[in-house]
Parts: C-alpha cells; structure tokens; sequence
C-alpha cells in the first residue's frame, strides 16, 4: 500500500423506518453521494493527527489520548473512533487525516456517522486489509462505541450501520431485533424517478431532549405491555394502552415497522405508488403520533407533494433537519423551486437541496 491514500464515507437518509431502530424494529436507509473524504498518510511514532475544513482545531494525541471524557468536541467522533479501535484490538499505525465533507454538519443527515466511518476506513485499510463483510461489521461497532461512549450522543446505530454496509443502488433494510441487514434494489433510474433530499436548515431541538424523551416513552410503553421492545407489540395490544401519549408513540413505532416490512415488497415490486402511499402514512405518524416534525418540514413534504412527488415525508430524528421526496426526473426542478418559494414566502432562509441517489458505502476511494 501507497503512504497517502484516499477514503470516502457517504452520508445517508432513511427512506422509511424511522425513531425504529431504538425499538427492535426495521428501518431502510440508502447512502447518498455527499461524502467525508480523509486523505490519509502514516506518520512515524503514536500520535495521530486529524484536521478538518469543517473545523478550526486541529486533534493530535494517541488512541488512548481519545478515550471517554478525555476529548471534547469534533475530535470525539473522529478520534474516538481510534480510540474504540484500539479497544477492540486493532492495530492502527500513526495517521495523518485530513478530512473534508460534502454532508451537511447537523442536518440530519449523519455527518457525524461519516465523518466515524471515514476515519475507521482509514485506520483499518492503512495496514493494506482488505475491507470484507466481517470486518465492516467491526467497524459499525466502532463508530457506534465513538459515538455513545467518547460523544456520549444516545445512537441506536442506524446512522453507523448504513453508510459502512450500503450498496450503491440499494437501500439497507436492518433489522434491530437481530442485527442483521438485507440489501434490497432501488432502481430509480428505471422508474424515472429522482429522489430529493431537502435540508431545512433549522433544528428546533437544541438540548437533543427530544430524542430522549421519546425513547423513555418507548421504553415506558414496551414495559406496560410486558413486551421486551415495543417489536414484540401488536395494534391490538397497543390501542389498549391507557395513557393517551404512550398509546400514540407505540402506535407510531409499531405501524412504522410495518411500513418499512411492506415498503420493502412495495419497491421490489416497482410499485411507487404503494412506496408513496406508505411516506405520507409514515410522515402523518411521525407528525401526529410521534410529535416530532415541524412546520418547515411539513412545508417541504406538503409543497414537494403539491407540485408532482410520488412521495414525501421527513426522514431522520425530526425538529428539523431533512425531508426526502419521490420525484419524477423531469419535475425535481420545478419541486426544488417551488419549495425554495415556500420558504421565501414565510420568511425562512433557503433550503439547502441534495442528491439522494442510493450510493456505496465508506470505502477506499481507488487510486487513480
Ligand atoms: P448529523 O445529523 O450531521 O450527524 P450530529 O449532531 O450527529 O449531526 O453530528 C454533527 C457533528 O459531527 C458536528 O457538530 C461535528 O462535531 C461532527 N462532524 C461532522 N462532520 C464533520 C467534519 N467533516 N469535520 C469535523 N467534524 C464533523
Ligand atoms: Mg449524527
């Protein structure tokens, strides 16, 4: 292997399946085309150093330097990811990165996960391994053992599992019960489908207590129900749940499983008008169930659905971030004009408009 290489780690958007992961349940992500790049030389000694465009401060220090509660800010992603490595026994020679993205930072469309992969497909690749099924798999753990224990940001790991597992022109149905994943094919092209991914540039949910808060009614609820996550719940039991808030968080998490199972044959079959059906059922629950949309992203879901989307709905946490929409290739720009208009007319800043094309998963970028 050269002394400088390149890495490249997408971003992502689940296209159904959301607040599941948590659950037990199923979710659907693809990979998108915006990126981490990290290019990456050895370096003599122990002491890694990461640079970032996105980032004024520069990370230097050991694997152990990155372990929890020893470093703060960006740095914990990406060097905590060396840290965890090294935890489970990986043997990652002194790098230089230096990193540079395309995703959005906290838009809902797991720049943090990215940035975690990029960094993990570096460490491991620089001793000239090759990237196989196995290894991947102790990557997705890596990230995820970054994420919770040196960020400490609650992560059911979905964001972490798709951008090391996906395949370009597939999505990744996971399944949370078990761990496992199934590549399933995403032919946009041959539909003459284009797939938006609308950042609204707003997120209403400073303290992240939202995402807590709904993951302990959750919890709550499976354990009214004697269930061991709300997986094992059916509509039944579910609708006889007697506290107004927790009857409708399970009803959202219980029926979005669901979605994702039928959103799975619906797009093995080509059939987008199933897909649409089930993106407008899913984002009324995330909205009307679930309370964790918002009035820009109703407004891009509403608008998209308006000037021609098969499908729209928010994708992500919620309190902002990013919608996706289904859109025939001929319609993508009037959609990204007409909600470009939408929040002009309310006064909000522009949207921020990306591709969502189902893209491959952090891998070494081959040399030219
Ligand atoms: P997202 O939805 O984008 O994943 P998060 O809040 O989970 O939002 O992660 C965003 C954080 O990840 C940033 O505040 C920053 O600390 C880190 N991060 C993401 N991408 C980069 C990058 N390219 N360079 C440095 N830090 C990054
Ligand atoms: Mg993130």
């Amino acid at each position: 292997m050269e002394r400088t290489f390149e890495v490249r780690a997408p971003g992502r958007v689940n296209l159904i399946g959301e607040h599941t992961d948590y659950n037990g349940g199923l979710c659907l992500p693809v990979a998108i085309p915006a990126a981490t790049t990290a290019r990456v030389s050895l370096r003599d000694g122990a002491v890694h150093r990461l640079v970032s465009a996105q980032q004024d401060e520069p990370w230097e220090g050991t694997a152990q330097d990155a372990a929890p509660g020893a470093v703060r800010g960006w740095a914990a992603y990406a060097a905590g990811v060396l840290w965890a490595l090294a935890e489970a026994g990986h043997d990652v020679p002194a790098l230089d990165l230096r990193l540079d993205s395309t995703v959005p930072l906290g838009a809902g469309l797991s720049s943090s996960a990215s940035l975690e992969a990029a960094v993990a497909v570096a460490a491991v690749t620089a001793t000239g391994r090759q990237l196989d099924d196995a290894l991947r798999v102790e990557l997705v753990a890596a990230c995820r053992r970054a994420e919770t224990e040196v960020v400490g940001a609650p992560t059911g790991g979905l964001d972490q599992t798709a951008v090391v597992l996906a395949q370009a022109g597939h999505a990744l149905l996971i399944d949370f019960d078990d761990g496992s994943t199934e590549q399933v094919p995403v032919d946009l092209a041959a539909a003459g489908l284009t797939l938006l991914v609308v950042d609204t540039r707003v997120s209403h949910d400073l303290t992240d207590g939202g995402y807590g808060s709904r993951r302990e009614e959750c919890e709550e609820a499976a354990r009214r129900l004697g269930v061991p996550s709300l997986r094992s719940a059916t509509p039944g039991s579910v609708a006889g749940l007697d506290d107004d808030v927790l009857r409708r968080r399970a009803t959202h998490v219980v029926g979005e499983i669901a979605r994702v199972e039928e959103a799975v044959d619906a797009l093995r079959a080509g059939d987008w008008a199933t897909v649409g059906r089930l993106f407008t059922t899913s984002h009324a629950s995330l909205r009307d169930d679930f309370e964790v949309s918002c009035a820009e992203l109703d407004l891009v879901v509403d608008t998209a659905l308006q000037v021609g989307a098969l499908a729209a709905r928010m994708t992500g946490g919620g309190f902002g971030g990013s919608a996706i929409a289904l859109v025939p290739a001929e319609r993508a720009d009037a959609v990204r004009r007409a909600v470009d208009t939408a929040f002009a007319d309310r006064g909000l800043a522009t949207p921020g408009h990306l591709d969502g094309t189902p893209s491959a998963g952090a891998a070494l970028t081959p040399s030219r």
